[in-house]
């Protein structure tokens, strides 16, 4: 056996729950020794029931003597009883309440385990255990492996997948480590010394089976030395292959573009308005990137409102006025013909030429267009991520502006990288970004934040109304309209569905135009709308025409109308945080006060604590990493996959202080190796397993 051993070859893995081991990634050996334990019990404490006193914690091993479902006066309680007895012919009855599925688990005969709290059972006078932990003990030797493997001792619980329990991942386990007496053990020798870390086996030893006096609660902590070692690891690996990556992205011949004081100038002429401090700043550091002879890799993090857009828009000039062109790439449609419309306004005037590639467009169109392009007769091209697939040709492509704006893949990115002869790129995101996510999705970018907002901007006040009061945000609508500003009032996307929020969206734009308001003009947007329906509308509110705007999410980013200052967000519990964020931020752009009105109906107590945060805060970067927090990464990136793919011990949310470690580590080892034998060995072990491991970004 070794760790390439598909685990179907154990014993105790069948057809059956090798396929469900597979469903779960789990194939070899080796991705068994990294399937971690997700808490630990002690179970030191096994006495038979006559030694047992209320109010300890212990293990119990008997037989059930019945099993069954309790109370058929109260059936609501789905009380569900066990009685147990062992050698010393003592009782002990565990209840479970609303089990019923316990009735296929248990049955009069079986040898158990059970786990909990004794407790004194008045009604029928015996100890009992509410709730206790089980396990069945089968008595297939093949199964079970050892039976003192899952009592008397600190054991680790598992995820069950499918049917493959806890137990049947112990025994496994179990028997891996006890025929492997090696583990490749990667890591710099001169970091693991440093940071007193235990061995890589070790350390898969201490995962599975922690020593008897090791403290239960740094184990449920995640912070054994070998739990740490393991985590720390991860990072390492996964900052290894980030920052290697960065490195190599920089020895690429890539475009120097020039700039003179010509370009400055024909910048400074361009701009609207005076730029903040902030955006100076990130302008100076796109710009140096620009005008080395490498591809620019670089992240633009800002709060919404922050102007991000103008100093994309500064870049786009840079490479325009040496004769490239330049990609800009935007999550939706809606999204990108605003864009378009903003880059055209800007530089109208400036002689450069722009033109808009969307998804929607016929075969036809997209033909022209791309005739266009690849012609070069178009300096700016504005597009959803259609561009991506499309092969489209650009003559001369040396910038790549991607609004990330949490939607937009990895893999997306880079494949545009490749449409051209390495251009420049730069992301911009839409919402700030948690540093432990941008350390590890963006963590091969090198980045600038716009940390600033333009002057006058008054803070957005943010209230909480419930459903039933709703009367009055029209009256406050009413106000606002009457004093000249305008209000949008936005639609959750319902259930993944553009149609069903589409509907409530028209509903409501109904109501409100035939009832409630019937003397105002009242816009509807949603994305089933053709794009150039979309374009009329936002044009109309724009220039005033429409006092208020009825929509479903996707006027989420990037809609820039300073009049408009009330934004009326409904059922605004469905929303995540960071998109409620994105949403306020399309209001307040203006001198005017602004406000933001949240409608909920009755509200869970997570759903409470997120309204409350977006009541109490403004700072995009604390909501970010509370949305973090009650989301998790994967919803936070508004995606289906769990976060960051690779990460097996480490967590993202519980392991920050590792993550910066590890990032450190990473640098000095490629920036300033202690040992260049150990810097080759790390490049080497990156080479071969990175893209295995981490496999989220295409190497290169
Ligand atoms: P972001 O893309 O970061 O959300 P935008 O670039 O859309 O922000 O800018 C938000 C608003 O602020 C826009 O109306 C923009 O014209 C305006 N703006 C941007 N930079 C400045 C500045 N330096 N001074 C005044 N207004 C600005
Ligand atoms: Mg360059």
């Amino acid at each position: 056996m070794d760790l390439f051993t598909p685990l179907k070859f154990l014993k105790g893995v069948g057809p059956a729950r090798a396929a469900l081991l597979e469903a779960k990634n789990l194939h070899t050996v080796e991705d068994l020794l990294i399937y971690a334990p997700f808490r630990y019990e002690d179970r030191s404490n096994l006495k038979s029931i006559a030694q047992l006193a209320p109010g300890e914690m212990a293990t119990v091993i008997g037989e059930v003597r019945s099993a069954r479902q309790m109370g058929f006066r109260r059936k609501s309680l789905g009380l569900f009883e066990v009685t147990l007895s062992d050698d010393s012919r003592s009782v002990l009855i565990c209840k479970w309440f609303h089990s019923g599925y316990l009735e296929s688990v248990f049955k009069p005969g079986q040898r158990v385990a059970f786990f909990g709290k004794v407790e004194f059972d008045s009604y029928s006078r015996e100890l009992g255990m509410m709730h206790p932990e089980y396990e069945i003990l089968t008595g297939d030797a093949d199964e079970d492996g050892d039976a003192a493997l899952h009592t008397g001792r600190i054991v680790p619980i598992y995820e069950a997948v499918g049917k493959v329990h806890t137990k049947l991942f112990r025994t496994l386990t179990r028997r891996v480590l006890d025929a492997i007496t090696q583990l490749e053990d990667p890591m710099p020798q001169s970091i693991a010394e440093r940071l007193g870390f235990p061995s890589r086996l070790e350390a898969v030893r201490g995962l599975h089976f922690p020593d008897a006096d090791t403290d239960l609660r740094l184990l449920n902590a995640f912070r054994t030395p070998a739990q740490q070692r393991l985590i720390f690891e991860e990072f390492f690996w996964l900052e290894m292959g980030l920052l290697l990556r960065r490195a190599t992205s920089r020895l690429v011949t890539g475009i120097r573009f020039d700039l003179n004081d010509k370009v400055r100038n024909r910048i400074k002429e361009m701009l609207p308005f005076k730029p903040t401090g902030a955006q100076k700043r990130s302008l100076g550091e796109i710009a140096q990137d620009m005008s080395k002879p490498h591809p620019m890799h670089r992240l633009l993090q800002g709060d919404v409102g922050s102007g991000k857009t103008l100093v994309a828009a500064q870049a786009a000039m840079i490479a325009m006025e040496n004769g490239y062109q330049v990609a800009v790439l935007a999550p939706t449609e809606i999204l990108a013909s605003q864009h378009y419309l903003y880059f055209r306004n800007l530089f109208s005037g400036l002689n450069y030429v722009s033109t808009m590639l969307t998804g929607s467009m016929t075969a036809r169109e997209k033909n022209q267009i791309k005739k266009l392009i690849a012609g070069n007769y178009v300096s700016l091209v504005v597009g959803t991520h259609a561009i991506l697939q499309e092969d489209v040709d650009f003559a001369n492509l040396g910038l790549a502006i991607v609004d990330e704006q949490h939607r937009f893949g990895v893999m997306q990115r880079l494949k545009m990288v490749r449409k051209g002869v390495t251009p420049d790129v730069l992301v911009m995101t839409a919402t700030p970004i948690p540093r432990t996510l941008a350390l590890t999705m963006y963590g091969d970018l090198d980045t600038s934040v716009i940390d600033e907002l333009p002057p006058g901007r008054k803070p957005i006040v943010t209230k909480h109304v419930i459903e039933a009061k709703v009367e009055q945000v029209y009256s406050f609508i009413r106000r606002e309209v009457d004093s000249g500003r305008q209000a949008y009032v936005v639609y959750p996307l319902i259930d993944e569905s553009e149609t069903v929020s589409m509907k409530a969206a028209s509903k409501m734009h109904e109501h409100l135009s035939k009832i409630v308001f019937p003397d105002l003009k009242i816009g509807l947007l949603h994305g089933k709308l053709a794009a150039e329906e979309k374009e009329a509308i936002m044009r109309q509110f724009k220039a005033g025409e429409l006092q208020v705007l009825v929509a479903t999410t996707v006027i989420e980013v990037g809609v820039d109308v300073p009049n408009a200052t009330v934004m009326v967000i409904e059922q605004a519990e469905r929303f995540g945080l960071a998109q409620l964020h994105q949403l306020r931020g399309r209001v307040g752009r203006g001198g005017e006060q602004s406000y933001c009105i949240l409608v909920t109906g009755k509200l869970s107590d997570v759903g409470r604590e997120r309204i409350r945060t977006m009541v109490e805060s403004t700072d995009g970067f604390k909501i970010a990493e509370m949305d973090l927090k009650l989301r998790g990464p994967g919803e936070f990136f508004g995606t289906r996959q769990s976060g960051v793919p690779g990460l097996h011990f480490a967590n993202l949310l519980r392991d920050q202080e590792f993550l910066e470690m590890a990032r450190q580590e990473a640098q000095r080892m490629i920036e300033q190796p202690v040992l260049v034998r150990e810097y080759e060995q790390a490049v080497s072990w990156v080479n071969a397993n990175w893209q295995r491991r981490y496999g989220m970004v295409e190497a290169g």
